[in-house]
This record gives C-alpha cells, sequence and structure tokens, in this order.
C-alpha cells in the first residue's frame, strides 16, 4: 500500500491523468526504466494497426506519395516545436543516434577545415566515443578527452580548460547517461563558440523530459533518441537538428538517394537536397515513426514545462526516500535539482546481485556498472506510488 505522502502526491499531481493513457504492464509493480524504453501508448498500439490496415494495406505505394515522404520533416517540425525550441526546418526523424552522430559529427569536422581536435569525455555514452575514436583514426585528428565526476558530469570550466583554436568540435550529452548530470548546455555552446568550434548535442537522455530550447541557446547540431522518453517503442528511429545557418555549409557523408536534390530522377552523381532533407539517407522508417506521432502530440497537450516540474518532484521524491530507507547507497547524481535530468543513480555493491531478484519482482530499475542502479522516472506514466514501492523493494531485497 502507497504512504500518505505517496498518495497525497499522486493525488496532487496535475499530470496524474495521463498514466491511464498508456498500455497496462501486467505484474509491473514499479517501471523504473523509462528513461531506457518508454512505455507504449494505447493511442500507438491503436495507431499502428490503423496504420497496417488502411495506409500500408490500403494505400500500398501510393503512401509514398499521400505523405509518408514528408513524414521525417513534418514529424521533425512537431519535435522541434514541442521538444526541442526549434524553429521548423532544422529537425529530421531518421535513422539510430549512433548513425546520426557519425553523419553530424563527420559533416562538422569538414566544415572546420584546419582543425584537428575534437573534445569529448570520458562520461560519455559509448556509441559517442566509439564513433568519434573511428572518425578520429579515418581523418587523423586528436581526441581531447574529459575526465568529469562520474557522479557529476562535464562543465563549461573544464571545456574552457580544453578549448583551443584547434578545436573543431565538442560533443556532449545533455543528460549524463549515467549520474543524470544536466550539463550547462548554453554555456559549454558558448565556449565552444568563442573558441571557434561547433557544438553538438547527444540530447537521449534530455529529449522529451527536460527542455533544451537550442534555437535560444545557439546549438549547431544535436542528435537524440526516439525510444526513451519519447515512448517511440524498440529501436524506434532517432532524430537530428541541423541549425538553419548551417545546413548548406554541412555535408553528411553518408550520401543515399533520400538525401539527393530529386530521389526519383535516379540521376547520375550525387547532389544533396536543400535544407535538412540533405541529411537523410536512406528510406525512412514510416511504421516505426507512427508511435513517435502519439507520443510528440501528448506532450504538447501536457506541456514540456509541466512534465520537467514533474520530473522534478519525482527524482526529489527518490532521494528522499533512498535518504531515509537506503543508508549504506550511495547517491551517484547531483543532488541539485537543476543539474539533473529525469534519472537518479544510486551505487551499492550488492546491486548487480539483486537486479534479477528485482525484475522478477516486477520492479524494473535498470544497472549500469559497476554497481549503479538508474531509477529512471518518466512523468507522464510514472507516479510517485511507483518511486515509492520501487525503493522499499530495493530495502527489502538488501535486507533479504
Ligand atoms: C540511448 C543512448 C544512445 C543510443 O544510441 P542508439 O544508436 O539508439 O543505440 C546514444 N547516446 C546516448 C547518450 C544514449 O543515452
Amino acid at each position: 500500500m502507497p504512504s500518505d505522502r505517496a498518495r497525497s502526491l499522486d493525488a496532487t499531481d496535475p499530470l496524474r491523468a495521463y498514466r491511464g493513457r498508456f498500455v497496462p504492464s501486467e505484474g509491473v509493480v514499479a517501471y523504473l526504466d523509462g528513461n531506457s524504453l518508454g512505455r507504449p501508448l494505447t493511442a500507438s498500439v491503436e495507431r499502428l494497426d490503423r496504420f497496417a490496415r488502411e495506409e500500408w494495406g490500403g494505400r500500398l505505394i501510393r503512401g509514398w506519395d499521400e505523405g509518408w515522404l514528408d513524414l521525417p520533416l513534418i514529424l521533425g517540425d512537431a519535435l522541434g516545436e514541442h521538444v526541442l525550441g526549434a524553429a521548423p526546418g532544422q529537425v529530421a526523424v531518421a535513422d539510430s543516434t549512433s548513425v546520426l552522430i557519425y553523419k553530424l559529427a563527420r559533416a562538422a569536422l569538414d566544415a572546420r577545415p584546419g582543425r584537428d581536435e575534437v573534445i569529448v569525455d570520458r562520461g560519455n555514452f559509448p556509441s559517442d566515443r566509439y564513433l568519434l575514436e573511428g572518425i578520429a583514426a579515418e581523418r587523423g585528428l586528436t581526441l581531447r578527452w574529459l575526465d568529469p565526476d562520474p557522479a557529476g558530469g562535464v562543465t563549461p570550466e573544464a571545456v574552457a580548460d580544453a578549448v583551443s583554436e584547434r578545436t573543431a568540435l565538442g560533443l556532449f550529452s545533455s543528460v549524463a547517461y549515467r549520474s543524470g548530470h544536466l550539463a550547462d548546455m548554453r554555456g559549454i555552446t558558448t565556449v565552444l563558440h568563442d573558441a571557434g568550434a561547433l557544438a553538438m548535442w547527444d540530447l537521449c537522455h534530455s529529449a522529451g523530459v527536460v527542455p533544451t530550447p537550442l534555437d535560444a541557446w545557439g546549438v549547431d547540431l544535436a542528435v537524440g533518441c526516439g525510444y526513451k522518453y519519447l515512448n517511440g517503442g524498440p529501436g524506434a528511429p532517432a532524430f537530428l537538428y541541423v541549425r538553419r545557418e548551417l545546413q548548406g555549409e554541412l555535408r553528411q557523408p553518408v550520401q543515399g538517394w533520400m538525401g539527393s536534390h530529386a530521389p526519383f530522377e535516379m540521376g547520375q552523381g550525387y547532389r544533396p537536397a536543400d535544407g535538412i532533407r540533405g541529411f537523410l539517407t536512406g528510406t525512412p522508417p514510416i511504421l516505426a515513426m507512427q508511435p513517435l506521432v502519439d507520443m510528440v502530440a501528448l506532450i504538447a497537450e501536457a506541456g514540456l514545462d509541466v512534465i520537467r516540474a514533474k520530473s522534478i518532484a519525482l527524482t526529489e521524491y527518490a532521494i528522499e526516500l533512498v535518504d531515509a530507507e537506503l543508508p549504506d547507497a550511495r547517491l551517484a547524481s547531483p543532488s541539485d535539482p537543476a543539474q539533473r535530468g529525469g534519472h537518479v543513480t544510486i551505487d551499492h555493491p550488492r546491486f548487480a546481485e539483486l537486479l534479477p531478484r528485482l525484475w522478477a519482482a516486477g520492479v524494473i530499475p535498470d544497472f549500469r556498472r559497476p554497481d549503479g542502479l538508474r531509477l529512471g522516472c518518466s512523468p507522464l506514466s510514472t507516479s510517485f506510488a511507483e518511486v515509492e514501492a520501487g525503493v522499499h523493494a530495493i530495502r527489502e531485497a538488501l535486507a533479504a
């Protein structure tokens, strides 16, 4: 049974009604991993069914001319408006985050000839680091590694110490996937710009839960994933943002027909399409974009600022419970909510061993090496009672 406190937090939650819009998950007591895989919306189940019957089955190949070809940009504009703070024509849905990092980082480096360094941090997600290692080898570049506090993240000061007239690009995550640290995106972007470098952000752990007004903050490039707080489903396509003023200057290297100026002329010699379409490569994953349509609409309806306020309340509550009930666990996330994204990480040497037992009991956080449990709170689907049930279950598993 939830405590009075959890019950009253849920009763006064302005977003409480949205929980009923998600597909029920039988046997799940506390889903604390919406930052890895968001839950499906009932509307998306219906949309997928309708799409398969009416559009795919009904319209067949004609569907491409009846809206599918434009969906990557239409959905991109909706993401720009409701999630990313980007004016139309700068966002597209495509590929995976990993592939988009390659496309945009390569394009950015080619646009800064004569500069041979890229700044990246050891706390960044593996793909980000691995892709830059590959590009550095391909282009003879040097990676300048930052080593942030594992319970924190990259700061403008650390970037300022590493940046120079040799820096072409800095690539960082808005919210660190392990610690949940929310970077000062605007401050770091300014430090990079002052040195003549480009700023690229990986928004996987912020998109849909933390506002990141990309246009207002002068961000050059961004990528992010569709299956975390955007609830697109396993392997949902990712999104990319390229600041309008850079679109003519940047040329991405994975040149496929869908990014060309006239795909259906099937002509000789690649010439990129104008604008954000030139950053596409192959046939867009229309089927896999369907759930994103619903989630972006839901975020627009609820309002990203209200979502962020509940996200802070959920993580504050999680930390309060951890402090009270798990005295041996160590908070491995920033304690200041202004420096924290939508999840909280706690470390304990026994968490690896406890995880299977928690999952079997329907309590689903995730584990990150070496000994961290991430408690992900997805404001539209997570209740305060769920957070409480999760922390109680962890306490009991530790006591057993
Ligand atoms: C989840 C995540 C990714 C995932 O990339 P994929 O190509 O979708 O596998 C990349 N970067 C960060 C920071 C992430 O959290």
